[in-house]
């Protein structure tokens, strides 16, 4: 039996980036928002390593190439283009956040502070927001949708998941709005962790976590293949059991265990132009230390005296003390580091989930549902996941704030 009678012209289930975008942009107050955690967006506040990367200054046709798909893109366009990243950046700055852009198009608030990007939100809801409510079911008589929770039953003439996908589970995207999906009749697309770091076989470079190649440029290559599957340009950061960064975790959606990847120690395409500039200096430079000639070659200095260790150097050796075989195996420590692929990363870790409604099943010009009447969706639910780079949040944003806009209320 429903114990609040009115009903609310929209109820909003989840309140991460998305649920609470578009209960800050609802053209209605008659709203609830309901959120299983004890707090709203607690995602929100892991973004970006704690400092939320909003958006991306990308101009808008290279925008939409940050995104998993050909059929993503599509399903995206009408938002964006309704609600691009410059709109995002106004919408923040009219609510009082200053925001920084880095050189790489990254929108940060000033304050590098994910807090700011969440309290802002809550404070900006129209839909009453209700924490720890559990829903135990959903249904539709044809006019309202029921919404049952541990917090009592709601009614209400539009209904909105929001529930994120399920990556990080422990700030409440835990999967469990694919199933709520199904009961009002949506087919899941099978979630798969994306955006995630990597393990690899005899990683020996615990300590050197926290250190990174910055542009660094890596191939992929599928087991016992000559021919790469894969090759990519980006940061790759060092970590306790293996590779992170932009560059791999943009790769990981096509890499399993058993690949391989190879990549360089320094910003590089042009392989054999290093390795002959190195071993050039290493000729020029005889008394020199080989650490102090890495360096200024570029080379982080912790991955320099690691480097060192590794071939069993000492750490005060000098080109004078090398034979060619050995400054062709620095060379090629340099310029061509190879690891086996132990695995990827699983939901807890990944920063994305790709998978999740199936994007066939919703108008893209309004995010309702093609399978019933004012159901909505938005945000990571969604069978859409981008790169790094402040391209998820764009799409949380950018569909909430299309269901906003389309929402119907009731005549009054
Ligand atoms: C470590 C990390 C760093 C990231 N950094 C960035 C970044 O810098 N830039 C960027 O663009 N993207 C980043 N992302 C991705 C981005 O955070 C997500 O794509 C985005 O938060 C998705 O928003 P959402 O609202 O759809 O889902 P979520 O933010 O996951 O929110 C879903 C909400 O729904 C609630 N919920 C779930 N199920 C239910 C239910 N059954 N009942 C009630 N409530 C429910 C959850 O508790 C949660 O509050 C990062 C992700 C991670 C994990």
């Amino acid at each position: 039996m429903d114990t609040r009678n009115t009903p609310y012209d929209v109820v909003i289930i989840g309140g991460g980036a998305a649920g609470l975008f578009l209960a800050a942009n609802l053209p209605t107050s008659k709203a609830l928002l309901l959120e299983h955690k004890e707090a709203a967006g607690k995602k929100i506040l892991i973004t970006g390593g704690g400092m939320c990367n909003l958006t991306n200054t990308q101009v808008e046709e290279d925008f939409l190439q940050h995104y998993g798909s050909r059929a993503q893109r599509n399903f995206l366009l009408p938002s964006f283009q309704a609600f691009p990243p410059s709109a995002i950046m106004q919408w923040f700055e009219s609510k009082g956040v200053s925001l920084v852009t880095r050189e790489d198009g990254k929108v940060f608030p000033a304050s590098l502070d994910a807090h700011e990007i969440r309290e802002v939100l809550v404070r900006e809801s129209k839909a009453s927001i209700m924490y720890n409510s559990k829903i135990s079911s959903l249904s539709n008589d044809g006019e309202y949708f029921h919404v049952q929770t541990d917090k009592g039953s709601f009614i209400c003439r539009n209904l909105v998941l929001a529930t994120g996908g399920m990556s990080y589970p422990i700030t409440g995207s835990d999967g469990s709005g694919y199933g709520l999906a199904k009961t009002l009749g949506h087919t899941i697309v099978p979630p798969k962790p994306a955006l995630a770091a990597i393990m690899v076989d005899a990683y020996q470079w615990m300590r050197l976590a926290g250190n990174a190649i910055r542009d660094a440029y890596a191939e992929f290559h599928h087991p016992g293949e000559k021919k790469r599957f894969l090759q990519a340009t980006g940061d790759i950061l060092f970590t306790h059991d293996g590779l992170s960064g932009p560059l791999i975790l943009t790769a990981s959606r096509e890499l399993k265990a058993g690949d391989s990847i190879t990549f360089s120690l320094l910003p590089v395409k042009n392989k054999r132009a290093v390795q002959e500039n190195l071993l050039a200096l290493l000729s020029s430079q005889p008394k020199k230390h080989v650490s102090t000639i890495l360096k200024e070659f570029g080379l982080v200095a912790s991955l320099a005296q690691q480097v060192i260790k590794e071939l069993d150097f000492e750490a005060t050796i000098t080109p004078a003390n090398l034979n060619k075989q050995q400054r062709l195996t620095l060379m090629k420590a340099v310029t061509e580091r190879h690891f086996i692929i132990k695995g990827i990363k699983g939901f807890n870790a990944a920063m994305v989930t790709s998978g999740g409604v199936n994007i066939k099943e919703v108008d893209r010009g309004s995010m309702e549902s093609k399978v019933m009447d004012h159901l909505y969706f938005c945000g990571e639910i969604l069978d859409v996941d981008g790169q790094s780079g402040g391209y998820n949040l764009q799409a949380a944003f950018s569909t909430a704030y299309c269901v906003a806009n389309h929402i119907q209320l009731p005549m009054r």
